[in-house]
């Protein structure tokens, strides 16, 4: 079964095709920069990898570059659309109704439409990207597999706010949880590596959105985003936690609109404001080079991390593993390290030699005598939702 796996972004939509039950990847890619002159449109194959700069108007003008890309005589890989059998789409909010993969009809569109209020910078693009499919690949069967699915086993002592009930049974707020592609992803990894099922395991993703989840015998039982993915741990661009009282000051003193406050919050807080980068590589070398920002938004970034550790161990009542995952928990070493440090009262220690080697493979980066397991898990979000895709159409 031939599986396209579309994550359709405000500006970007990344694909990967993917043979199932096999796993093979057939083809990789992404267009990025949707909407300028210079949009960047990447396409892998075993045989051929081409980059190249097109205008690239919308998602469907991106979506159809896809297409031909995927449909070329010398550097295809299908022959006609109805070669591929189903699209996976990733959607961020599936709110209250969907915490399982689902297949897409009218109905499951115009919910996701009306979810928008709650992932604004989200739930468009990824619609969009599924009613772009819809039409090029006619033949197909769309499923969508959402972000907050995994998080559906929160119990409601945790997910629940301490705001007026009405607000939770009528108006479905509370808290969602994100990433839970990735946080089921590598958190079975983690079973399998530790020959376990009933395990206590910390997952922790470090991309641009971070978050951190606490995993009991399988299930979600806790995670650091909450109603939207903008709070809990210190992001790129994102603040992650702040005291709710800020906006009403920001508003009524200092004299900042909602929207101004709204954008202050997502797009130019966290690591970029503290720092003026938001590439933690470039964090690492301004910190190597002596800039105190760059050293303190290091060290508040793993503070809270360590404080959600702290947290998560004490609900589960003990712990097994943490896992570090994408971009920079599967790079950074020093941010590892900045979490690691002085933890022994927690029963983990890192190997710093461990800790220094490179590698896409699952590895074990503690002391042999640390009764935790320190685990680092390339996350595979596309594998995860090519094998729930596969799994609901079987
Ligand atoms: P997204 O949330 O967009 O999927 P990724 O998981 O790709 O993000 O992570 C992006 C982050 O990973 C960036 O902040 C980048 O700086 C960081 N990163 C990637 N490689 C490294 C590295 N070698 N060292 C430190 N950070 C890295």
């Amino acid at each position: 079964m031939n599986i396209l796996i579309i994550n359709s972004g405000s500006s970007s939509i990344k694909y990967q095709l993917i043979k199932m039950p096999s796993k093979k990847v057939i083809c990789v890619g992404s267009i990025e920069r949707i909407g300028s002159t210079d949009a960047i449109s990447n396409y892998k194959t075993d045989a051929n990898k081409v980059e190249k700069i097109y205008e690239i108007a919308s998602h469907k003008a991106g979506l159809e570059r896809i297409t031909s890309l995927l449909l070329d005589a010398e550097i295809g890989v299908l022959k006609s659309t109805e070669d591929i059998d189903a699209i996976g789409h990733r959607v961020v909010h599936g709110g209250a109704d969907y915490t399982e993969t689902t297949l897409i009809d009218e109905e499951v569109k115009s919910k996701i439409k009306k979810l928008s209020t709650l992932a604004p910078l989200h739930n468009p693009a990824n619609l969009q990207g599924i009613v772009m499919a819809e039409e090029i690949f006619t033949t197909a069967k769309q499923v969508v597999v959402f972000d907050t699915a995994f998080h559906g086993t929160v119990p409601v002592k945790a997910k629940k706010y301490a705001l007026p009930n009405e607000l939770y049974e009528n108006d479905g707020i509370h808290a969602y949880g994100f990433h839970g592609t990735s946080h089921k992803y590598v958190s079975e990894k983690a079973n399998e590596y530790l020959h376990k099922e009933n395990t206590k395991l910390i997952s922790i993703h470090l991309g641009n959105g971070c978050s951190i989840t606490a995993i009991k015998d399988g299930k979600s039982i806790d995670h650091s985003m909450g109603f939207a993915p903008s709070n809990g741990l210190i992001m790129g661009t994102r603040s992650g936690d702040i005291d709710h009282s800020f906006i009403y000051y920001m508003v009524n003193t200092l004299g900042y609109s909602l929207d101004d406050v709204n954008e202050l919050l997502n797009k130019k807080s966290g690591m970029l404001g503290l720092t003026g980068f938001n590439d933690l590589r470039d964090i690492e070398e301004e910190a190597s080079n002596g800039n105190a920002n760059c050293i303190l938004a290091l060290e508040m970034n793993a503070y809270r991390i360590r404080k959600c550790i702290g947290a998560y161990t004490a609900t589960m009542n003990g712990l097994d593993a943490i896992i570090f995952t994408a971009g920079i928990g599967e790079n950074s070493s020093l941010m590892r390290q900045l979490v690691c440090k002085d933890m022994g009262y927690f029963n983990f220690q890192l190997d710093d030699s461990k800790n220094d080697l490179r590698s896409k493979k699952i590895r074990e980066i503690n002391t042999t005598d640390s009764k935790v397991k320190i685990l680092v898990i390339p996350t595979n979000e596309e594998l995860e939702i090519a094998k729930q895709v596969y799994e609901l159409l079987n």
